[in-house]
């Protein structure tokens, strides 16, 4: 079905827009948007930096970029068009007035009704100089258009930074007006838990600790850090990974029914889901999260060897660990998470692993039969999309034996090309003000909370590293953390 698009008006103003994320995703997600009629003739984009280029150049650059996605010149050229560039530092007060003056000048001319969206896409030590200069300033509009900061990760790197962020923010922006961006909320699957959940009878029913054994969400990755090192190095996989995308995910796992698929419903219910979180004591710390750091092998290099990362770092690339929530739908049911650089492939997937029916009565173990399995439903995030569900059937040789049949749906290739990419999907969310896909502070002030328990015992203990080799699913400390509770993780090599 082709639903036309609604044009957004709106200027954006992009600080650092010279940078990686600019090139490579945000102007490749705005030409997307282009195309298909979300913005064109109302919009304008103001890129700044401290690069002293003019329009001309600052337009190459914003062309260049977008190369690859088509190869209608006419429409790249007519889009990059729309692109001016002001030279900023943004600590540098006396600077904002150049902006301020543009900001009225291309509203005028493109009839943009004061919409202004505040884009930082810069190291975050700047989220709360820019924010404060945007008001103090006066960037904000004042004519009735709205007022719109999107913030990219991560914010705060411990529940004390992050408030300490957030208060910045909260001084020039209300809550409903920051967008805190988490790609992986722009994700068709991750958005499909929602309608797999909310939309099916078969699976809403059944979704509790009566009938659902276990719930495992993995994120792995078969790269390195590559040049991230500097980054990575400070921050490691429980700051980079757990506390905002894996969080983000179980929580829409675990939440209630919104009263309605708007974005301060589903706002509402993931803040709930994660205040029932256990925030866990130094020994159930211990207990219940185990971290790994890739080893070398070959010409695969160990963690340690790789460029600017110190030789005795005891930063982690893998971590694994149980979260419990104490309410009334999944208390006893334990989520399993896991996530780690150099594994055995790349993909994100979530297993929802059912209990066994109580009674099994095809079960003869003098003829041989095997038990029946659990009920599994995968949703594969990436790189395929879609789900299976596993069921037992009969099979059909002589006698009465059940064996596993996967019922399974994948979006075929050009289905998959064709879904939008994050980016694209997020900054039109942001455009339309509809905040469902993007972090809410008391979100990400629960999950630092959650977050900053594991890591206080974990900056205590030395462990063990490296305890893992590049290709393999992690540390054999994650298998037995499942094993403990006599569980095992569905995804598993060789399988
Ligand atoms: P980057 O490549 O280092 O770009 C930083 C930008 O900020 C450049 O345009 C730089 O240009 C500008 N800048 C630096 N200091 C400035 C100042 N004082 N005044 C004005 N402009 C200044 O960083 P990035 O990789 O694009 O990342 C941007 C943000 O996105 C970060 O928060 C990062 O964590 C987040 N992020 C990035 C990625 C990614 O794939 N790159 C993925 C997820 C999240 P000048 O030096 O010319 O001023």
């Amino acid at each position: 079905m082709n639903i036309l698009p609604t044009e957004r008006r709106s200027l954006i103003v992009l600080f650092g827009a010279t940078g990686d994320l600019a090139t490579r995703k945000l102007y490749p997600a705005m030409l997307k948007l282009y195309e298909k009629g979300n913005i064109r003739e109302h919009f304008a984009v103001i890129g700044t930096s401290r690069h002293k280029i003019d329009d001309e150049k600052y337009r190459e650059i914003v062309e260049k970029s977008v190369a690859k996605e088509t190869s209608n010149k006419k429409m790249v050229s007519d889009f990059a068009s729309h692109f001016y560039f002001v030279t900023h530092d943004v600590t540098n007060v006396s600077h904002y007035a150049n902006l301020k003056d543009k900001s009225a000048e291309l509203d005028k001319k493109y009839a943009l009704g004061g919409n202004r969206v505040f884009y930082i896409s810069m190291a975050p030590n700047f989220f709360g100089t820019v924010a404060k200069n945007l008001k103090t300033q006066h960037l904000l509009s004042e004519n009735g258009g709205f007022n719109r900061l999107v913030i990219e990760k991560p914010f705060g790197r411990d529940f004390e930074s992050a408030k300490q962020l957030n208060d910045e923010l909260s001084a020039a922006f209300e809550e409903n007006q920051i967008f805190r961006i988490d790609h992986y909320l722009g994700k068709e699957m991750i958005q499909n838990i929602e309608a797999i959940r909310f939309g099916n009878t078969i699976f809403e029913a059944l979704w509790n600790n009566r009938y659902i054994d276990n719930i495992q969400v993995t994120l792995a990755e078969n790269l390195g850090v590559e040049e991230r090192a500097g980054y990575y190095d400070n921050s490691g996989a429980l700051r980079d990974m757990v506390q905002n995308h894996i969080m983000q995910i179980v929580s829409l796992l675990a939440m209630e029914q919104p009263v309605a698929f708007k974005d301060t419903d589903i706002r509402q219910e993931k803040v709930k889901a994660l205040r029932s979180l256990r925030v866990y004591n130094v020994a159930e710390a211990s207990t219940n999260f185990v971290r790994g750091q890739y080893g070398g092998v070959g010409n695969s290099k160990e963690y340690r060897q790789e460029d600017g990362v110190p030789k005795d770092s005891n930063t982690e690339t893998f971590v694994a660990g149980k979260l419990l929530f104490d309410n009334y739908r999944w208390s006893g049911t334990p989520f399993y998470i896991r996530t780690g650089k150099k594994l055995a492939d790349k993909f994100t997937r979530v297993d929802v692993v059912f209990k066994k029916p109580l009674v099994d009565i095809f079960s003869f173990p003098q003829s041989g039969s095997t038990p029946l399995n659990a009920n599994v439903l995968t949703i594969f995030i990436e790189p395929n999309q879609g789900f299976s569900l596993m069921v037992n059937a009969k099979n059909s040789e002589q006698g009465f034996h059940t064996e596993p049949v996967n019922l399974q749906f994948l979006e075929d290739s050009k289905r998959t090309k064709e879904t939008p990419q994050p980016y694209e999907r997020l900054i039109h969310d942001v455009l339309k003000g509809d905040g469902t896909n993007f972090a809410s502070w008391p979100e990400v002030a629960s999950a630092w909370k959650f977050v900053d328990q594991i890591r206080r015992v974990w900056d205590i203990q030395q462990p063990m590293f490296p305890n893992y080799i590049p290709g393999s699913m992690g540390p054999v400390s994650a298998d037995e953390l499942l094993a403990r509770d006599h569980r095992e993780w569905v995804y598993k090599l060789n399988k």
